[in-house]
């Protein structure tokens, strides 16, 4: 059980006060790692949800967010960082009890997270109007920053502090409103951010969080004409229902989506790094990522020994609860989620892919109770496959071969997605027609599932519109206006004054 003062009901925050659910809902949080009770949360129903949009209006639209200078706003984005800081660890252990990750991983998330609110912070301090020169020297003409309003910030399971954070730091820095929903499967690390920014004395209305499921939910946020801006992070289908829902309101939808990411490697590629981040991009959180290199593209020349040395270290992978330190991954999300792995083993295996390791629950008793799912490797795979086309979310990797540059290349960018991929290669000419050629919003050479707060991210294709991260993902939270200031206004003579 979970008993941290972070998380205590209630638990939704509406016009910066923390209230219960309107209609008395509750939901259980489910600890993934042995199946116990972490903690039983408010659940909003349509009511609660249409409730903080209004809050976030009236704080838009009456309050004095939007018009707080800059400077202003900044130093409560500063404050949020340090108490971030300060209740690092606090934090770390709830992301690891409520995802089932690391607590190495859940560090590593909370430092990222410090570091974003402290990268908007800083990039809002620099941004100025841009004088544009008309030609006309009585005319003052500027480009403006103007935060894009109110704001539905939508967040998945598997980065829920993270991904939430991408979005809440730059809409702050903006100057918008906003309605935060976390995914309700891991809803307490942004339970506990709320409650950090409500320390930091962000004024009422300004931020407003909600928990429950999109189906309750979903359509007050994304069928309204009260939110300006849907910034959603989740799965393709689910973006798809929101771009249609949000489309008669004409609402402007910022989609970070799945992904199924190549990983190629040529065969001068140094082969014991190249293993290691194969393993690494793979695996990571129980492949629960969304720019997993799950989609192995190696040469044919060295296919056979990197796959025998992939499984080899695979099969040596310490899987367990996020807790023990002794864990490199943890298990799966959740019960349903483990199922939705499972079934892809099962076709992948119908498809006639060749199952080289994994593919079988963990018989250890200890790991019984929780959703753990061990390193899965399929070898002879093709590009028709599902298993090879469609995002499992899972730690299962599959392996295609090629000859030449052009079917490496032919191979990775054959996705419907494009969030990510990899290239691994001694050759830096051969690196760079690759890395220019592969149709992904970001591409590794070398090096796999870095990302930093000044670089943006974001996908190609159905992985997504927008962008966030680096100064895109601020000017998703901005409209740019245009002020023409006529400084010695005269009669313009277009028209004839035809009474004289
Ligand atoms: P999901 O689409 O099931 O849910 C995401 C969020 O949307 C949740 O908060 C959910 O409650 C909400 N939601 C569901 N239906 C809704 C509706 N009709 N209207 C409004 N909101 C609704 O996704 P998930 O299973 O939580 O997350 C996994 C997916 O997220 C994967 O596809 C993964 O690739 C993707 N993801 C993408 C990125 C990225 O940066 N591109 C990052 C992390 C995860």
């Amino acid at each position: 059980m979970l008993d941290d003062e972070l998380c205590s009901p209630p638990n939704l925050y509406i016009d910066g006060k923390w209230v219960h659910a309107a209609g008395g809902g509750t939901r259980e949080i489910v600890n993934p790692a042995d199946g116990s009770v972490l903690a039983t949360i408010d659940e909003a129903d349509r009511a609660d949800a249409v409730g903080a949009v209004a809050a976030a209006r009236a704080a838009f639209d009456t309050g004095g967010w939007p018009r707080t200078p800059v400077a202003e706003r900044i130093g409560y984005l500063l404050r949020i960082a340090e108490l971030l800081d300060a209740e690092r660890d606090a934090m770390a252990r709830i992301e690891t009890l409520d995802t089932g990750k690391t607590l190495r991983e859940s560090h590593i998330d909370i430092d990222d997270v410090i570091a974003v609110f402290r990268y908007y912070a800083n990039l809002a301090s620099t941004q100025a109007d841009r004088l544009v020169d008309t030609g006309d020297p009585a005319v003052i003409s500027r480009v403006v920053r103007e935060p894009v309003g109110v704001c539905a910030l939508i967040a998945p399971w598997n980065y829920p502090l993270l991904q939430m954070s991408w979005k809440i730091a730059p809409a702050l820095a903006a100057g918008c409103t906003m309605v935060a929903k976390p995914s309700e499967v891991t809803p307490l690390s942004t339970i506990a951010l709320v409650k950090l920014i409500d320390r930091a004395g962000v004024p009422p209305g300004v931020v407003n969080l909600i928990q429950s499921s999109g189906a309750t939910v979903g359509s007050a946020l994304t069928d309204t004409p009260d939110v300006d801006l849907i910034s959603f992070t989740g799965g393709a289908q689910t973006g798809a229902t929101i771009a249609r829902t949000a489309a008669p309101h004409i609402t402007r939808v910022a989609l970070e989506l799945g992904g199924k990411n190549p990983h190629i490697i040529f065969p001068d590629a140094d082969f014991d790094s190249a293993v290691d981040a194969v393993l690494t991009g793979a695996f990571l959180h129980s492949g629960q990522v969304c720019s997993a290199g799950t989609r192995l593209i190696v040469h044919d020349t060295i296919a056979d020994r990197f796959v025998a040395e992939l499984a080899r270290r695979a099969q040596r992978i310490r899987f367990g609860p996020g807790l023990d330190p002794a864990s490199e991954t943890g298990p799966l999300v959740s019960e349903q989620h483990r199922d939705k792995v499972e079934a892809y083993v099962a076709l992948g295996i119908s498809e006639g892919a060749r199952l080289v390791t994994g593919g079988e629950r963990p018989a250890d008793p200890v790991l019984r109770a929780g959703s753990f799912y061990p390193p899965t490797i399929f070898d002879d795979c093709r590009r028709w496959m599902r298993l090879v086309q469609e995002e499992t979310f899972g730690p299962i990797l599959t392996v295609e071969r090629f000859g030449t540059e052009a079917q490496a290349l032919a191979l990775g960018n054959d996705t419907a997605y494009g969030l990510a991929a990899g290239v691994r290669t001694a050759d830096a000419a051969l690196g760079e027609r690759m890395v220019r050629a592969l149709r992904h919003g970001t591409v590794w050479l070398n090096d796999f599932g870095y990302y930093t707060p000044a670089a943006e991210w974001g996908g190609f294709g159905r992985s997504g519109t927008g962008r966030e991260l680096g100064p895109s993902g601020l000017a998703e939270y901005q409209e740019t206006k245009h002020i023409w200031h006529n400084t010695a206004p005269t009669v313009g003579g277009w028209f004839a004054d035809n009474d004289n």
